[in-house]
């Protein structure tokens, strides 16, 4: 049994209009103190876990790091020593043997230099937000990078030996047309990337064009965002075009060519346990669930003063574990096994997909149930229903 560890880097050269998650733009002078508050937080997890309640089972020590994933924000702003460094501690701290270790890295941010000290502190997978190959749709979006900064920065990290490249894409930024999202689609696999991930544009309040979106206004381009059903045939056309091409659809968002899933992400969805470190990250120990607090420099603060500043620690009971297994596993698209999950927690959850199945939101093969292909882009639906 192996664990994953999470690293959170919050910090962004700006802040995209569409983004919603806690990251800030900051000097670059408190890149070095959070690095060092990082690595003090891996060294001393277990003491300063067991002081905010969280006790990590003795069999915790016996398990082996394989996956190790640097997040944001964007981590690729960080000194390649800092992220040494901190690789360095989790090698120092936890029985370690990486398989994955995941750089998010923004295209603009790469150069030979720093590409070669990723690689030589052992990253061997840099997650691209490459978003859009619309310098157009990039412009709207508050995006640093442009389409010729992917096409500089993939032949940089093959010359770095790094051969393990992930390209995320949204569906739904402002000025995207059917057209200009074919020609992303067509950019993106003719550049043959190892893993591909398509969102769908989040609409909500925490951030700058949802809330236009929400509440009207002309600063971010709300009105040129296409319209839910134009998103949902956005999606179904990477489903049919990534396929054609080779790559496996695995997870709702995730697809990879064979052998090339994340190893990391699954980890999550396969409940699998992880730990985090940094301001905002979150944990999963197997009976518990905590995260750190979001603000960067009060968590810098906390690890100053000897704690970690832990929030909403939850402990997962048998109930939570099976609304888990539930929303985790009809994600993947492999699918659930009711009869494992009936030997493993007692309970037969076969009458909450009658109507689900009825419906043919999901299908069924024996006894695996997994999302209907043709629904996927109302996913959220049905995990709605399901969960009632
Ligand atoms: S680079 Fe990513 S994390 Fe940073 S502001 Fe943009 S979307 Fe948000």
């Amino acid at each position: 049994m192996s664990f994953g560890i999470y690293i959170q880097v919050p910090f962004c050269q700006t802040k995209c209009t569409y983004c919603n998650f806690h990251t800030g733009v900051v000097s670059s002078a408190r890149f070095a103190p959070y690095a060092d508050a990082v690595r003090t937080n891996i060294r001393e997890h277990r003491v300063r876990l067991a002081s905010e309640g969280i006790v990590l089972l003795e069999s915790f020590e016996s398990l082996t790091v394989d996956t190790v994933y640097f997040g944001g924000g964007t981590p690729s702003l960080l000194d390649p020593a800092h992220l040494a460094a901190i690789l360095g501690s989790i090698r120092e701290t936890f029985r370690s043997e990486f398989r994955e270790v995941t750089l998010e890295a923004d295209p603009e941010t790469v150069e030979l230099a720093k590409a070669e000290a990723w690689a030589s502190a052992g990253i061997d997978r840099i997650s691209f937000g490459v978003q859009s190959f619309s310098d157009v749709e990039l412009k709207a979006a508050g995006r640093m990078h442009r389409r010729e900064d992917v096409y500089r920065a993939v032949p940089i990290l093959h010359a770095a030996g790094i051969r393990n490249i992930s390209f995320d894409l949204i569906a739904g930024l402002p000025h995207q047309t059917p057209d200009s999202w074919r020609n992303s689609l067509d950019e993106l696999i003719a550049l043959a990337p190892q893993h591909v991930s398509v969102y769908l544009l989040e609409v909500d309040e925490g951030s700058r064009l949802g809330s236009e979106i929400l509440r009207g206004g002309s600063k971010y381009s709300a009105s040129a965002v296409p319209s839910d059903d134009a998103m949902a045939e956005s999606y179904d056309l990477a489903r049919t075009l990534l396929a054609v091409a080779g790559y496996d659809h695995y997870e709702i968002s995730n697809f990879a060519k064979p052998g090339f899933a994340s190893a990391h992400n699954l980890k999550y969805w396969r409940r699998e346990p992880y730990l985090g470190f940094g301001a905002g990250a979150h944990s999963f120990s197997g009976t518990q669930r905590w995260a750190n607090a979001h603000d960067s420099a009060a968590y810098v603060q906390a690890i100053a003063a000897g704690r970690i500043p832990v929030e909403q620690l939850e402990a997962v009971s048998a109930h939570d574990a099976l609304e888990e297994e539930l929303f985790l596993g009809l994600r993947q698209l492999a699918g659930i096994d009711l009869a494992r999950l009936q030997d493993s927690y007692g309970v037969s959850v076969e009458d909450r997909f009658k109507s689900l199945e009825s419906s043919g939101l999901v299908e069924r093969s024996g006894s695996v149930v997994r999302l209907a292909t043709n629904h996927l882009s109302i996913s959220n639906e049905v995990f709605v229903e399901l969960m009632r």
